[in-house]
């Protein structure tokens, strides 16, 4: 098909994974990219925790009761599912490879546990990025400025947040998040390298064939 004179080859999607520690940035990070590239959507975890002020059923998570949770697992509904911080958490099966198939990417904001399931159900689909803090005492500044937290509280976050940090290694990218813009870049700069690998340009056989002419 002709797009504004130059030739679209047909693709198969990924599925972007991002991981992080909490206060890193990638809720910021990842809404800036959902927003500004309309071949990218998400993946609406379910949760059994309860939601935070502003947050809405079906747009930031598909809130559930442990049973209903349980009974979607059993089902066989979830690709992955992981407790997190003492919640349970899963990514509804639901359309994503229709997704794929149709060349549409689709954005995980899971942690380090769904990232690793992921990739044993769907690795060649699979692009992992984590992103680090630029400093733990930054994360520290974040945590404390995000929210009106008691010591303990905070230091329970960045326990979590070590815990998470120490999976950086099992990820494809790694992004010190020093800067928004640049770091907004580099993720912008990852997922069109994806997109351009050989394997995922699945109409690219047919165009070489009609440009050499060959049958
Ligand atoms: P929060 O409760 O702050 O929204 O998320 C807590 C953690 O759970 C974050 O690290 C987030 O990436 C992770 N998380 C959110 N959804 C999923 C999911 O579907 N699967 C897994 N494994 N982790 C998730």
């Amino acid at each position: 098909m002709m797009t504004g004179g130059a030739l679209k080859v047909a693709r198969r999607g990924l599925m972007f994974v991002i991981s992080s520690p909490s206060g890193a940035g990638k809720t910021t990070l990842a809404s800036r990219l959902l927003a500004s590239d309309p071949e990218l959507t998400l993946s609406i975890s379910a949760t059994t925790r309860r939601p935070r002020p502003g947050e809405e059923d079906g747009k930031d998570y598909m809130f559930l009761s442990e049973p209903e949770f349980f009974r979607m697992r059993d089902n066989g509904e979830f690709l992955e599912w992981a407790q997190v911080f003492g919640n349970y958490y899963a990514t509804p099966r639901a359309n994503v490879f229709a997704r794929l198939s149709q060349g549409t990417d689709v954005l995980f904001d899971i942690d380090w546990q769904g990232a690793q399931q992921l990739d044993a159900v769907a690795g060649g689909d699979v692009v992992k990025v984590f992103i680090l803090p630029p400093s733990r005492a930054e994360l520290e500044r974040r945590l404390r400025e995000r929210k009106q937290d008691p010591e303990d509280v905070i230091q329970a976050r960045m326990a979590k947040a070590d815990a998470e940090m120490s999976h950086w290694a099992e990820y494809d990218y790694v992004i010190v998040n020093y800067d928004l813009e640049q770091s907004d870049e580099m993720l912008r700069s990852i997922l069109l390298a994806e997109r351009l690998r050989r394997r995922r340009q699945i109409g690219l056989a047919n165009i070489v064939k009609e440009m050499t002419g060959e049958e």
